[in-house]
């Protein structure tokens, strides 16, 4: 087998730091295929009908030692532009807004402000390309609810509005596109749109075709089981779950204050039915069920590599208002240029780097401290691990040591429990298995009354200082 390969199945995807992106897969004749494992999670196997390939497996996978880190793709697409910044936080910008859309039903359809469609929509108006590749539900039959396809039109677009949290990989549809002669603009998570760009050094029809990157902020990617177990909460057995809308705005409620739907059989007829969030037990994003490992070892929180980064502006100025707002993170001239150019169309407010960071305060403390923290313990144990920008460090207090060690472990056993769980047909299972450990890392992780007092502190000064 090629050295290359080797080492990408040995280190990457069999120590579990393989997000499912599929790249390695759409190499030309690649001997690997994208399956949904067990878990619910994307992974390359490997068809020992087809005959290996020389090409360079490593430097295409955004978790192995020998691919660029984002800083470096970052300086040379957007490095020698001028009035570039960079941050530590947010990589290379030009501008940081919070927004929405007002025309039309972007906002309305969106899981934030509507952002993401609206730019979307604004290359394919403008001719700056004629696809733009996203998210959708799955056409194919092939056990899975969303899948990436190309969009041509607004119509198209709006189908596949909103957020998947749920397994996608790129294999595909970077086929579609080697076929199909076009100028594309391609939606992702931050490690995805990385991994294309990686592609696209190597692969000159993808370096050509593809020529807008809108990347979305990224918390942690869900396995499928993530989506069934909201199903499973709801009535519908695993099995039976047609489709979910992981974002349903709630009228009247605070933006983070949402909702969940599913399709799908219950009892014998096909129902719909709705749920806040907050009130299902494998909602809770900080205990990050389901979530895949690789996601313990990110430091791209706001898509360093992309050429617009979109996210929800979870900020109390933004926070009560239901329809949704989000943060932007500007790198690309052209982007800038239609975002400046449409204030008939959507409503911007420049903001702060310090905004951005406490918009997504929690993402970025479990990506930095947290995850210097994991890199830590993993050198300490001798194990392999990705390369990182950030560095291996044990220099936190002991009480975020046991948060970190705590959430790990909560987010494994979730797939140990959802096994069980399903062996037994019952989801009450999966929660007696997960009780314990939630309890003791819900006590773990809730604020002391002082930490509360000081983090108010540290944000009103944060405000003060920013408006002098
Ligand atoms: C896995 C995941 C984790 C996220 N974590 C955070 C977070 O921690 N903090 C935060 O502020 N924001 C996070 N977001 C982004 C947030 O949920 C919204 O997607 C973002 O604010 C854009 O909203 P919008 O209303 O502008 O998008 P819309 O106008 O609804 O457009 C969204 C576009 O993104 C595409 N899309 C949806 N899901 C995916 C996907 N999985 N991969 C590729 N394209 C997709 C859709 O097809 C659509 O074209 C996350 C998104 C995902 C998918
Ligand atoms: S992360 Fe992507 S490129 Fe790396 S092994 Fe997994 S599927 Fe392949
Ligand atoms: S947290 Fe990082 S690795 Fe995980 S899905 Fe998001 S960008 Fe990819």
């Amino acid at each position: 087998m090629n050295s290359n390969l080797k080492e990408l199945l040995e280190t990457v995807v069999s120590k579990d730091f393989c997000i499912g992106c599929g790249v390695c897969a759409s190499l030309e004749n690649s001997p690997l295929k994208m399956q949904l494992d067990k878990k619910g999670k994307y992974k390359p196997v490997l068809l020992s009908s087809k005959e290996d390939t020389s090409h360079d497996y490593l430097a295409v996978c955004p978790f192995s030692e020998n691919s660029n880190n984002e800083t470096e793709l970052g300086r040379k697409f957007y490095g020698n532009l001028e009035d570039i910044n960079h941050n530590e936080y947010t990589g290379f910008y030009l501008k940081n807004y919070a927004g929405y859309v007002r025309e039309g039903s972007f906002r309305e359809k969106g899981s934030s402000g509507g952002m993401g469609n609206w730019i979307a929509t604004q290359l394919l108006e403008r001719g700056l390309v004629d696809g733009i590749i996203h998210v959708k539900s799955s056409e194919t039959k092939n056990n899975s609810l969303f899948e990436y396809q190309i969009s041509y039109n607004k119509d198209e677009l709006f189908k596949g509005a909103k957020s998947k949290y749920y397994p996608i990989e790129l294999s595909q549809v970077i086929n579609l596109i080697r076929e199909n002669n076009g100028r594309y603009a391609l939606i992702g998570i931050p490690c995805f749109i990385k991994s294309i760009r990686l592609l696209a050094k190597q692969d000159p029809i993808i370096n050509e075709r593809i020529k807008y990157f809108i990347g979305l902020v990224c918390g942690h990617l869900k396995s499928a089981n993530f989506a069934k177990s909201i199903g499973w909460q709801l009535g519908i057995n695993p099995t039976h779950l047609e489709s979910i809308d992981f974002r349903k705005k709630l009228e009247n409620k605070s933006a983070n204050n949402y909702g969940v739907e599913v399709k799908g059989i219950k009892g014998n007829k096909i129902e719909i039915l709705t749920s806040p969030t907050k009130d299902l037990y494998t909602t809770n994003w900080g205990q990050g069920m389901f979530k895949y490992n690789s996601c313990e070892f990110c430091d791209d929180v706001l898509a360093e590599t992309a050429d617009i980064t979109v996210g929800d502006a979870w900020l109390p100025e933004y926070a009560d208002d239901s329809r949704g707002t989000n943060i932007i993170t500007v790198r690309n001239t052209d982007i800038l240029n239609i975002l400046q150019d449409s204030s008939d169309k959507i409503f911007l407010e420049e903001i702060s780097i310090n905004k951005v960071y406490s918009s997504q305060a929690g993402g970025f403390r479990h990506r930095r401290e947290g995850l210097a923290y994991r890199l830590y313990l993993k050198d300490s144990n001798n194990e392999w691990r990705p390369q990182k920008r950030v560095v291996a460090s044990d220099k936190i207090n002991a009480k975020r040591k046991k948060i970190y060690e705590k959430r790990s472990e909560l987010s494994q056993a979730s797939f140990t429990a959802y096994e069980i769980a399903e062996k037994e047909g019952e989801f009450q299972t999966f929660i007696d298995y997960m009780n314990p450990m939630v309890k003791m890392y819900t006590k773990l992780a809730t604020p002391t009354l002082l930490e509360r007092a000081t983090t108010k502190i540290k944000t009103k000064l944060v405000d003060k200082f920013e408006n002098i």
